[in-house]
């Protein structure tokens, strides 16, 4: 299932994060605060408890967070940049990294690093600004599951329809949050109309 995150301020984000003529400094910021909104949109169903507190006026029942540890895993190197906006708002986060390199005999994800802390009874959302062929996705949420990972959700920022469906097909009970749906994957792979190559714009590479 897809979640198209439908907000004025994500539009003007993607738009200045799509140009061109965005410096990495700029690009970097931008990349910050997309990540923040599309992370507060993909734990609106995160378990709240009742918390009995005093305002300074009267006493009143709030609610807080349930006590449910999240753990973000970026897909190395750009979903790092998605990474911080978790840390920085909720109070129990975990990170677990995954590194995926094109193999050129197969044409498959190659896994070289995975470093996941425990994934039962947590939260899990990876995190990688571009689904492009959804190869590296559907690889990063094979491990996570092998890892006792129940329940993830991919987190985007651009998506083509290409690696929509490879989710769908390979983890049909993945949530996918995203910030805008792209029309294809051009014959490099890269996303149309899209934003070019993620890392090397952040990076400046
Ligand atoms: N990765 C990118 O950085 N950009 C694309 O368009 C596709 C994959």
């Amino acid at each position: 299932m897809v979640n198209l995150l439908q907000h004025p301020l994500a539009a003007h984000i993607i738009t200045h994060l799509r140009d061109r003529t965005t410096k990495p400094a700029t690009f970097r910021t931008l990349a910050y605060q997309l990540s923040l909104l599309l992370a507060i949109d993909a734990t609106r169903d995160l378990s709240v408890e009742e918390k009995p507190i005093e305002t300074p006026m009267e006493p009143v029942v709030g609610r807080v967070l349930a006590h449910q540890p999240i753990v973000v895993v970026p897909i190395l190197r750009a979903g790092l940049c998605m990474t911080q906006p978790f840390l920085d708002v909720f109070p129990d986060v975990s990170v677990g990294y995954i590194g995926l390199e094109r193999d050129h005999e197969t044409a498959r994800a190659r896994t070289y690093y995975c470093k996941l802390p425990r994934l039962e009874g947590r939260s899990v959302f990876v995190v990688d600004p571009m689904l492009a062929t959804g190869g590296s996705a559907v690889q990063a949420l094979s491990l996570v599951k092998q890892h006792g990972g129940i329940g993830a959700k991919l987190v985007s920022i651009v998506a083509a329809p290409e690696g929509v469906d490879a989710m769908e097909k390979n983890h049909p009970d993945v949530a996918i949050h995203v910030a805008a749906l792209d029309r294809a994957l051009d014959s490099r792979k890269y996303i149309v109309p899209g934003l070019g190559d993620f890392g090397d714009r952040l990076y400046a590479t």
